[in-house]
């Protein structure tokens, strides 16, 4: 579990204010929940032989006894607020949510037992065109986060019927080659025969290419959807490769799933995942309801990101202000909350602490601040403020308090249109 200091947080900063505008432009609500849960509804959900409840989740009791375990996706809580508050009678939802999540998990690159994912899930459309619309989504962020290197992987795990009986052939398959399965695979072959295809160990390689493939035993239903979904992501103009092996960790899952995946991360390769989980709602007690979601994990994206130099959101500040004295740090404390008042998105630091002169134009400059705003014993007298551009080659000039206001506000005007110039909302991605 990370702390995530003054240095990154920027780039958190940055790139949760990018995906929450897209989410927004596409017409997703933003629906927060808790981050615990009754342990029953994961088990429930997730499956009982996956690998986050098999041997992932927190979970304790709490003081009356109840089992409860910290969440390890986000999709089970969405589902049971949404049975609970009523949001899916009869209508469609879209919906998104950000925040930590929590797996016991052996901890690496790219893999942590406090992670962040921001999701969206989308109730009550039974058609491709929602798992296009989902897809274009998240090719969007990567286009306006400057991503270039990830690639779209799609399969089809098809109705439930077909992935019964392929289950039972890939089973088969699998028996007949028992000596060449690895220890993991062995333990699953029973319980989690398709999570078997999604292993990451290269002596299963063989094996697995070799094994039969659910894409081409899809029922005529799944394999017009998957049909309809490659037409529609064509029109629009988004890459794929057709994976056949793309399962996912959890039980929900059918038909479309989906993986956005980049080789500059190594092993932790995938950023996003998703798919269609149309038998869930049913299945935690509501009536049936198509859906389909994906998640982000913010770590490996925020990595890829920094490898890139991406800055995120700037929060140096404006404008530092040096008093040197006792009248002036009176005066000096009385003007910071006038500009503050008249200026709202004036980012001003006052020191604080004293020093003198020289001390405190050290600070400023370490502040990061683009303008040092100085007043001392002269100053105060002539009711005048100095004004020193700390990143800039121009002279040093000293100004009546009064027109303060007037010269900060030209001055944000024109850093804020170069430094939180939005690519999303000046149409240049
Ligand atoms: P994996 O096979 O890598 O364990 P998963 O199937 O468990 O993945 P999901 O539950 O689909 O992953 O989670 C969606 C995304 O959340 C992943 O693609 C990844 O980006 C991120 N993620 C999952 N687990 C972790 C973790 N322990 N630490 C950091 N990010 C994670
Ligand atoms: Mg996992």
């Amino acid at each position: 579990m990370n702390d995530y200091l003054p240095e990154t947080t920027p780039i958190w900063a940055g790139v949760e204010a990018t995906l929450r505008e897209l989410l927004t432009g596409y017409g997703y609500s933003e629906i927060r929940l808790p981050l615990v849960e009754q342990t029953e509804l994961f088990a429930r959900s997730i499956g009982a032989v996956t690998d986050i409840v098999e041997k992932e989740m927190y979970t304790f009791a709490d003081r009356n006894g109840d089992s409860l375990t910290l969440r390890p996706e986000g999709t089970a809580g969405c589902v049971r607020a949404c049975l609970e508050h009523g949001l899916l009678h009869n209508q469609v939802q879209r919906l998104w949510y950000l925040g930590p999540m929590f797996r016991h998990e052996r901890p690496q690159q790219g893999r942590y037992r406090q992670f962040h994912q921001i999701g969206a899930e989308a109730f009550g459309m039974a058609g491709p065109d929602i798992d296009a619309e989902l897809i274009c989504l998240t090719a969007r962020f990567w286009k306006c986060l400057g991503i270039q290197e990830v690639t779209l992987q799609l399969n089809s795990l098809g109705s439930s019927a077909a992935r019964g009986a392929y289950r039972d052939r890939l089973v088969a398959f699998l028996e007949a080659h028992l000596d060449r399965l690895d220890e993991d695979s062995r333990r699953r072959l029973y319980s989690n025969p398709l999570r078997i295809l999604d292993s990451k160990n290269p002596t299963m390689e063989p094996v697995l290419a070799a094994a039969p493939r659910l894409m081409e035993q899809l029922d005529p239903d799944s394999r017009r959807h998957f049909d309809g979904l490659l037409e529609l992501l064509e029109v629009a103009g988004i890459a794929y490769e057709i994976n056949p092996r793309l399962v996912r960790g959890l039980d929900y899952y059918g038909d479309t799933v989906f993986e956005w995946v980049t080789e500059r991360l190594g092993a932790q390769a995938t950023l996003c995942a998703g798919g269609r989980y149309d038998g869930l709602v049913e299945q935690l007690g509501g009536r049936p309801t198509p859906a389909i979601g994906f998640a982000v994990g913010l770590e490996r994206l925020i990595a890829l990101l920094s490898e890139a130099g991406y800055a995120g959101l700037k929060t140096d500040p404006d404008a530092y202000l040096v008093t040197v004295g006792e009248a002036a740090g009176r005066q000096g404390l009385m003007l910071a909350e006038q500009l503050r008042d008249r200026l709202p998105d004036l980012r001003l630091q006052l020191n604080c602490g004293g020093g003198n002169f020289k001390a405190q134009l050290k600070r400023a400059d370490r502040s990061g601040a683009r303008l040092a705003l100085l007043l001392g014993e002269d100053e105060v007298k002539a009711g005048g403020v100095a004004v020193k551009f700390l990143r800039e080659a121009q002279p040093q000039q000293t100004l009546p308090q009064e027109r303060l206001t007037e010269f900060l506000a030209a001055c944000l005007d024109d850093w804020r249109r170069l430094a939180e110039y939005n690519p999303i909302r000046a149409g240049e991605v």
